[in-house]
């Protein structure tokens, strides 16, 4: 036997371990499988080279519970350690970089938001265990198997045992505060969480699998039956090759990763980049539902196919939280703080990449299906809009394959929409003015007397569309946008030649104090508008300036009043209409008082504005006049 010191400065580094990550003791079960799982690789690579000859055998990794001895066992078959390598692997390198690592994080003092803290690897063991024992068993011909023993103190010993398996058991005596990792059921939550897809089969305890026999009058019934309980899935679909991947493949990796949707996803991104840095996962675009944030963090993050975690923040560019999948890689630093993570140059890359692979991946579907492409848009319209807002660079991507649907149910691209509209709807100042209904029931009549007009309806009914014409208006030249109750038809599109007026100012006049009388909603501003016969005689617009103010301020977009923005609306008066001419004429005051609420309340009614008590005296009023 061998007795030393492990060697490092600080006197005694568990205490430090233990408060350092207190908030994650978890973890060193995902450290201890990672190792052995890495010592088993490592062990593979030995053989497909030549130089490991002997027997693989079985290479699962065992993980065993023992409550009496209060003991946790990691038991690998991997490539094992000499005495040597025990000394220069556990005593002094993984020491030292584990004090190394406790310098940084009180340099950065970022104590307390430390989260994903890979680097610390087996000595976080000692997070949860008051004494740790390797025993171990190089793959080396004729090595000496060896077992070392720490217990919590720099001191360690080392000394010659009898192991017959190649391979590495770490025993952890768990401590009398960590009782809770003596349970079953939470070491099983924890390797379901860590070691799901973990490279090597990991073993843990037995399950009740049932299979089906015939009874003594031949019928089918199941049999309980006792079986290893194999944790994971070997090999990942994100680490299978896409040209040997089919849709289903995809939709039932989905499922495995989130066996609570019932939804397909709409569809997958399979990243698959190494160069210049490495990085593997498949992304989905899922189905969108009411509630966006509960479709946030669904993501989630590996390093060589250990759960690292599913807060993908500041990797992923914001736009991109909406998806769901996997992503693995390497070389995101996993031992450091989020606010480093995300000044991080090699994550940026990463976060850059991700953005043009999924442009990529849209550009490919728009153009090779489009037809499949528009099937999807309604869903997928939201990530485009909302990563268009968001982030400059994929905005010029997606300007080429982002869809505008008008009322119709037809669907353009900003350019064909462009040549659709142009000739007939640019307006005395040369702009291209894009009309929008935002309701088509609401809406419905303004929608009406613009395609009456010859003019195309875009239909934008989305809390983002708001935000989406803002930043369109700004990003394409002579473009404006307009919503249809804006204006009357006629004024929607400003040109130069109006129609003369039947009125003269005087009869305005009149007609307006009559119509204010009249009026139960002072609010409102009567205007009088030169329009066709045919319109209707008075009806109600929402100028576009103050809406947009008042659904910006609705959403928290700046600029909010106290209490909000009013609502603003527009009485206007069809000075050529037939009716409106009747009603000037109306000698008697109380039948022309009568005629205006009319009038009046069936501009409201179209524009869902007529309710309550408001109604019901138009419906009275209305059966008096019939
Ligand atoms: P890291 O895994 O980050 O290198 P660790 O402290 O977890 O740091 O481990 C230090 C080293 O000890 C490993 O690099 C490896 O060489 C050796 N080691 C740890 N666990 C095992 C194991 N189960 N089998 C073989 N070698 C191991």
């Amino acid at each position: 036997m061998r007795k030393g010191k492990i060697k490092v400065q600080t006197k005694n580094i568990f205490p430090i371990i233990k408060k350092f990550l207190y908030s994650d003791h978890e973890i060193f079960l995902r450290e201890l499988v990672s190792n052995a799982t890495d010592a088993t690789q490592k062990l593979k690579t030995l053989a497909s080279m030549g130089d490991f000859k002997g027997e693989m055998g079985d290479i699962n990794i065992d993980i065993k519970l023992d409550a009496e001895a209060k003991t946790l066992t990691i038991s690998d078959k991997g490539i094992g350690m000499t005495a040597e390598e025990v000394e220069k692997y556990i005593n002094q390198i993984a020491f030292s970089s584990a004090e190394e690592w406790i310098d940084k994080v009180k340099a950065s003092g970022e104590q307390n938001s430390i989260i994903g803290h890979f680097g610390l690897g087996f000595y976080s063991s000692f997070m949860v265990a008051k004494k740790v024992e390797i025993h171990t068993l190089s793959w080396q011909e004729g090595a000496q198997a060896v077992k070392w023993e720490c217990d919590g103190n720099p001191e360690f010993e080392l000394s010659d045992i009898d192991k017959k398996e190649r391979g590495t058991d770490i025993i952890l005596h768990i401590a009398d505060d960590s009782l809770e990792f003596l349970e079953e059921s939470k070491i099983l939550g924890l390797l379901k969480k860590y070691c799901k897809f973990l490279p090597v089969p990991i073993v843990f305890g037995k399950e009740t699998e049932y299979k089906t026999e015939k009874d003594e009058k031949g019928e089918d019934k199941q049999v309980p039956y006792e079986k290893t309980r194999i944790i994971n899935n070997t090999k990942p679909t994100w680490t299978l090759k896409p040209a040997d991947l089919k849709d289903e493949d995809y939709k039932n990796f989905y499922k495995e990763l989130y066996p609570m949707t019932f939804d397909d996803p709409l569809f997958n991104i399979h990243l698959n980049v190494d160069y210049p840095f490495t990085l593997t996962g498949i992304l989905y675009f899922p189905k969108v539902k009411q509630n966006l944030e509960v479709q946030r963090d669904k993501i989630q993050l590996f390093s060589n196919q250990v759960f690292v975690t599913d807060s993908v923040e500041g990797i992923v560019p914001d736009f991109l939280t909406l998806l769901h999948g996997v992503l693995d890689s390497p070389d995101i630093p996993l031992n450091v703080s989020r606010s480093f993570l995300q000044s991080d140059g090699n994550v940026k890359k990463i976060s850059g990449h991700i953005t043009k692979k999924v442009a990529d991946k849209l550009e490919e579907i728009f153009k090779t299906n489009r037809e499949d492409f528009e099937k999807k848009w309604d869903d997928i319209k939201i990530f485009i809009q909302y990563g268009m807002i968001s982030d400059e660079k994929f905005k010029e991507r997606a300007q080429k394959f982002c869809l505008l649907k008008n009322v119709d149910g037809k669907y353009f691209t900003f350019d064909e929409y462009n040549n659709h509209i142009k000739t007939n709807q640019t307006d005395k100042d040369k702009k291209v003015v894009h009309i929008y209904a935002s309701s088509k029931d609401e809406q419905h009549s303004f929608v009406d007397s613009a395609k009456e007009r010859g003019y195309d309806v875009l239909l934008m009914d989305t809390p983002i569309d708001s935000h989406f014409i803002n930043m369109m208006e700004s990003t394409l030249e002579n473009t404006s946008f307009v919503r249809v109750d804006a204006d009357v038809a006629e004024k929607l599109i400003k040109t130069e030649d109006e129609l003369p007026s039947k009125l003269s100012d005087d009869q305005k006049n009149k007609l307006k104090e009559v119509i204010e009388k009249q009026l139960v909603d002072k609010s409102y501003n009567v205007v009088f508008e030169n329009m066709s016969e045919t319109d209707q005689p008075m009806l109600i617009t929402q100028p576009e300036f103050m809406r947009r103010m008042k659904d910006m301020s609705a959403m928290g977009g700046g600029m909010g009043y106290m209490g909000g923005f009013p609502d603003s609306y527009n009485l206007v008066v069809n000075a050529n209409h037939g009716l409106v001419g009747k009603v000037i004429d109306e000698k008697d005051e109380e039948t022309q008082g009568r005629l205006v609420s009319q009038l009046i309340d069936l501009a409201l009614l179209s524009k869902n504005l007529l309710k309550g008590e408001k109604l019901t005296s138009f419906i009275k009023r209305s059966v008096e006049l019939i």
